[in-house]
């Protein structure tokens, strides 16, 4: 896996067996020993993640991890502190102000890497989800924090009758919310777990269960229903190897066990955060597409959406050798039902039209609007006598009874004419397509000239 890495550290000696081990693994590697020297190669060289020495005799390097952690501009990048003391409080200290992991001294490189890995993983899948989503820059961490409020799925995953009362005390008292226990046997035999849990913390405290808890850390990343979960594993002290291990198999953070309260909330809350920070993106991107191809009054499909669909229906009826029917209905006279009742009428009439055309199409026809008061339908396998008769359907389903512009007001009549071009028995190419509609729209505009309220088939089609 490639990654920028940006080493600050005071001490040359430590700058240079780090970088030494960070090109090994293939990185690219920027390092230098004070704050100033940071913030240049930030700004000009982006890192992906930063190894920052936290116990610096003469600068504030919490207070610098901090700053990163509360910048927009910055709080994506992936911070690991280096050299600090293996005691709860500095780790607490350093998990604090932002950093995503400590690794004490010595450190284990092994560990290191597969920290180092498993970042890079979730920040690749944080920058995708950020370019798909146009409305990430309103997203910042206030925006995380926020989330966080909102109630979280939190299970306990112990190896049977091993369960560690003393841990879920913890995680509940810390959290601030209840823990769900369950067996790790029993989860990888459920079809399903429901609520899905946005986080499994993981008690792999005790080694005698390694291996179904390395194969059930890779299940739980590999299904369909848990993979967005995170995953938090309770390891047992002194076993890097073993931690290096549930990263490189999915695992998303690491605690040994016997750690305080307040570092394994701090990493509970983090990951959840995060969990909940991508659920909030998949559904804006979600909902971005949904917006970007639907018209917002009446929820039918848009112009834009059109283009596209109407090139898949081509193709499928080329395969198919069956005909495609492409019809433009438009409202007539209806600029005067503005005039006189309002424009708010005349919108009351698209959407209860909208509705009429949607419930009576076929699912697998096309109806969307494309212009003020234009509507397409585009019907596959439809010949020619079928789209006439389907046309028709559709203009007497504007003028069978009248609309309803509510409040008590007047119910109005309104009628239509529906233009219609059938495609060749042998399908159609591109060219054809964009041909068909402007014959769709000619045989339009003839039955309006002809007065309204009728259907007239493309000269082609006919
Ligand atoms: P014709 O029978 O020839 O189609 O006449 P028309 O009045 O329907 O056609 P024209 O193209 O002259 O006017 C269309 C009107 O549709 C003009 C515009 O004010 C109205 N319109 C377009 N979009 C909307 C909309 O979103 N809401 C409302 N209320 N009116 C719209
Ligand atoms: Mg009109
Ligand atoms: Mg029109």
């Amino acid at each position: 896996m490639s990654g920028r890495i940006l080493i600050i550290d005071t001490v040359a000696t430590n700058r240079i067996v780090l970088k030494v081990k960070m090109l090994a693994a293939q990185f690219s590697v920027d390092a230098c020993s004070s704050r100033i020297e940071a913030e240049a190669i930030i700004s000009t060289n982006r890192p992906d993640l930063i190894l920052i020495n936290l116990s610096d005799p003469v600068e504030d390097r919490h207070e610098f991890c901090r700053t990163l952690k509360n910048d927009p501009q910055t709080s994506g990048i992936a911070v690991i502190a280096v050299g600090v003391a293996d005691t709860s409080k500095a780790r607490f200290a350093a998990l604090d102000v932002g950093a995503d992991d400590v690794l004490p001294r010595p450190m284990n490189d092994t560990l290191l890497l597969a920290r180092i890995r498993s970042l890079l993983r979730v920040r690749s899948a944080s920058q995708e989800l950020l370019l798909r989503d146009s409305t990430s820059r309103a997203l910042g961490f206030e925006e995380a924090n926020a989330l966080f409020e909102t109630a979280a799925h939190v299970a306990l995953l112990s190896p049977e009758d091993m369960q560690d009362g003393n841990l879920l005390t913890m995680l509940g008292k810390g959290l601030g919310q209840p823990v769900r226990t369950l067996s790790t046997a029993g989860v990888l035999k459920a079809t399903a777990v429901t609520p899905v849990p946005d986080l499994f913390v993981i008690d792999a405290s005790s080694d005698t269960s390694q291996h179904a808890l390395f194969r059930l850390v890779s299940d739980l990343r590999s299904r369909s229903e848990t993979r967005q979960s995170t995953q938090l594993i309770v390891v047992p002290h002194g076993k890097p190897d073993m931690a290096a291990m549930f990263l490189d198999l999915g695992a998303d953070d690491i605690v040994t066990s016997g750690t305080s309260q307040g570092e394994l909330s701090l990493r509970a809350k983090a990951l959840i955060r995060r969990k909940l920070l991508h659920d909030r993106l998949r559904d804006t991107v979600r909902n971005g597409l949904h917006a970007a191809v639907t018209d917002p009054l009446t929820g039918l499909y848009n112009r834009r959406y059109v283009e596209s669909h109407l090139t898949r229906l081509a193709e499928q009826s080329r395969g198919s050798g069956r005909e495609l029917a492409v019809m433009m209905l438009d409202i007539d006279y209806f600029k005067s039902v503005n005039d006189t009742y309002g424009h708010a009428a005349g919108d009351k009439v698209l959407v209860q039209l909208a509705d009429r055309l949607r419930e009576n199409l076929r699912a697998i026809d096309l109806v969307a609007r494309v212009g003020g008061e234009e509507f397409l339908v585009a019907m596959p396998r439809t010949s020619a006598v079928q789209a006439r008769n389907a046309a028709n359907r559709l203009r007497r389903l504007v003028n069978c009874r009248p609309f309803d512009l509510g409040d008590g007001g007047p119910k109005l009549r309104v009628t239509a004419s529906v233009g219609v071009a059938v495609s060749g028995q042998n399908g159609m190419h591109q060219t054809e397509l964009t041909r068909m509609c402007d014959l769709a729209d000619a045989a339009l505009y003839a039955a309006k000239s002809a007065g309204r309220d009728q259907v007239a088939l493309s000269k082609s089609a006919a």
